[in-house]
């Protein structure tokens, strides 16, 4: 699933590409993936120029006039690739941007179907109620407030880690390698790690986030880039995907296991 660094490059792609480019055309393939109707869509996005363009959590914003916002989530598998506008369309493409003065086409497309589209007049973010209520991004956190906030609650590490109303941006990858690198183990509660501990883990969180973005995200399945090229941050993960191969701190084989549905990768020796 694209997490944080995934979508920042992805964001600052979409910058160079499409920014002062005009929307000139629409085409809805698949209604399921829209959380604003698609007649509303097909009225008020045509002919509008773009702005700008900005991550939110795992969001991606494209700011357009007259207060216009157009939203993407990736979900589990959503990709955004800028293509050819010529040409057969990939399998699962659901939305399609047609760009004026251009012979280029931006499309959205997912095998599994969890991404979103909408469009949203002046305040987008009250109207998805998930966007309004997404936590501070990670570098919003101070240190102190951070471990303070994680010290008050009872939930076990890793769930806290991915709770986006308590942080945003993070998922299974991140959670993970930060976890590792702090050496927290990710079923300890929150309530019980000690302050010092907590500021390590803030502070490995900014960390592992920068170096991922720095290389262009990790791509385990699904995420790519706009122009299809795949990131390579996977190649240093420390536990992710790792299961059953030595820590590289410590020689322990790496462990996996489910808790609550979603699986926590660490090393038994090295996280406490
Ligand atoms: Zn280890």
């Amino acid at each position: 699933m694209p997490e944080l660094p995934e979508v920042e490059n992805l964001v600052l792609e979409l910058e160079q590409a499409l920014e002062k480019r005009e929307i000139s055309g629409v085409e809805i393939r698949n209604e399921d993936i829209l959380r604003t109707p698609s007649f509303w869509i097909k009225r008020n996005l045509p002919g509008k120029k773009i702005l700008q363009i900005q991550r939110r959590g795992k969001f991606i914003r494209i700011f357009l006039p007259e207060g216009f916002s157009l939203w993407f989530h990736l979900g589990m598998t959503g990709q955004l690739l800028l293509e050819n506008a010529v040409g057969p369309l990939k399998p699962h493409t659901h939305f399609i941007l047609s760009l004026g003065g251009t012979h280029q086409r931006l499309i959205f497309r997912d095998p599994r179907r969890f991404g979103r589209v909408a469009l949203t007049p002046y305040r987008g973010e009250r109207i998805l109620k998930s966007v309004e209520r997404l936590g501070p991004e990670p570098r919003e956190w101070g240190r102190e407030e951070f471990a303070s906030e994680i010290r008050s609650r009872r939930g076990r590490i890793k769930n806290l880690l991915l709770n986006q109303r308590l942080m945003a941006g993070l998922g299974n990858i991140y959670a993970d390698e930060s976890l590792h690198r702090a050496g927290i183990h990710p079923f300890r509660a929150g309530e019980r790690i000690a302050r010092q501990r907590l500021v390590r883990l803030h502070s490995a969180i900014c960390e592992v986030l920068e170096e991922a973005c720095r290389h262009g995200g990790s791509t385990i399945d699904d995420y790519r880039h706009l122009d299809g090229q795949r990131g390579s941050f996977q190649a240093f993960h420390k536990v992710y995907g790792r299961s059953g191969e030595d820590c590289e701190s410590c020689g322990t084989p790496i462990r996996k296991i489910k808790l609550s549905g979603r699986s926590s990768s660490f090393c038994p020796r090295c996280q406490r």
